[in-house]
């Protein structure tokens, strides 16, 4: 990757005049091997540079000989873009004129400085001292390198405009080296990391029950045009809250994915639609509610700084993920009555039980292409870690919480 940031400087009339005797040389050199790559069919550097090179030095005594370089560079390029232009039917010269000339340096010709930038003339270096954008700091203090090649070319009124080119490495293509399902529910969100699940509470549900009891309270027989109404509600913050749930457990997840190569699995829609996974609220806004905020905005949540780390996500069919043995593939069997442990259920085949949240993540790795073994069965799970919002990883929540993994 590439940017190149244009500085504006500037400068005393003597140091013009050495860049701008430079810049009369230059063009004549490129005129030169323009003509040569023209007459020789050629817009290889390499050959224009073995062509002109002897008889362009014997002509520019004074010059630094690395201008003859990147004229010809300059020569080849323009070259090229003409050649292409030609073929598109797009170029209206026989040859490509050369009225404006921007100069090419390279590491021989120019040196960086924060102070000042030293450019090779005909009899010495000259010094400029620009001041630097913002977008210049951008790049320099984020990661980016100056490139040894720079640009630059003479305005009226002794001003030197500079190019400084950044370059950065292409980032590595993300390869996956594992898979972490997550699981959405109303209350909760279940996790496989390295093959173990793992439930952070996000009580999104009890939040906005929470938030709701208290709003009915403020306006209960009161308007809510009432300024003192209006200021109570403002300070409910409910969005404030979920949205810092959501954020911090993105992140979690995403640092995780990122850090140990993993595509991330999720739901591609949740197994149950609003009206049968919330049962229990009767108010069908409300549930609404829960359900946006428990998984849609969830969803979103971690796709979004997903792509910001540029982790895969795959979205696989969620339905009977919760039902079907990652191990038989035969049904599991969970009591109707719910019983003791309602998020309990049996394998008809194998009749190891398994806890509902981790079928579900073992068999949404599965769909997205995990092969690594399924432990057979799970059944126990364990209170999960309270504290979580303010641990640093995942893993560090693992090390902390041994116990309160769910158990496998
Ligand atoms: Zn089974």
């Amino acid at each position: 990757m590439e940017r190149t940031v244009k500085l504006r400087v500037k400068v005393d009339y003597k140091t013009y005049s050495a860049l701008k005797e430079v810049e009369k040389e230059y063009r004549e050199v490129l005129e030169e091997a323009i003509n040569y790559g023209l007459s020789n069919k050629t817009t290889s550097f390499t050959r224009i540079k073995a062509g002109v090179y002897k008889t362009e030095r014997e002509k520019h005594k004074d010059l630094p000989s690395h201008y003859i370089y990147t004229a010809c560079e300059d020569a080849s390029e323009r070259l090229d873009s003409f050649e292409k232009l030609k073929r598109r039917g797009r170029s209206y010269t026989e040859k490509p004129s050369v009225r404006r000339v921007t100069i090419h340096l390279d590491d021989h010709l120019w040196k960086f400085n924060l102070d000042r930038i030293s450019i090779s003339t005909k009899r010495s270096r000259i010094l400029i001292s620009p001041t630097f954008p913002k977008i210049f700091w951008r790049y320099y203090n984020k990661g980016w390198r100056i490139a040894s090649e720079a640009r630059f070319k003479l305005l009226k009124g002794n001003v030197v405009e500079f190019y400084v080119i950044f370059k950065r490495d292409e980032p590595k293509p993300y390869e996956p080296k594992g898979f972490i399902s997550v699981d959405l529910n109303e209350n909760s969100v279940s996790v496989l990391v390295d093959g173990k699940p793992m439930l952070l509470e996000t009580n999104t549900k009890r939040i906005t029950l929470g938030y709701e009891y208290r709003r009915k309270a403020i306006t209960t027989g009161k308007s809510t045009k009432d300024r003192e109404v209006r200021r109570k509600l403002k300070r409910l913050r409910e969005r404030n809250k979920k949205v810092d749930i959501r954020r911090k457990l993105a992140k979690l997840i995403v640092k995780e994915a990122f850090e140990s190569r993993s595509v991330i699995v999720l739901e591609d829609l949740p197994r149950r639609t609003p009206e049968h996974m919330i049962k229990d609220v009767k108010d069908s806004q409300l549930r609404l509610r829960i359900y946006r905020a428990a998984f849609s905005s969830m969803k979103n949540a971690i796709i979004e700084k997903a792509r910001e780390f540029g982790v895969p996500v795959v979205l696989v069919n969620p339905s009977h993920t919760s039902t079907v043995c990652p191990v038989h593939g035969t049904k599991i069997v969970y009591q109707l009555d719910g019983g003791d442990a309602p998020r309990v259920g049996v394998c008809e085949k194998g009749k190891e039980k398994w806890h509902r949240d981790v079928v579900a993540l073992y068999n949404l790795a599965r769909r997205a292409g995990d092969v690594s073994p399924v432990p057979l069965g799970s059944k126990e799970s364990h209170d999960p870690p309270k504290r979580w919002l303010r641990a640093k990883s995942l893993h560090s929540i693992m090390n902390d919480h041994k116990m309160i993994e769910m158990k496998v």
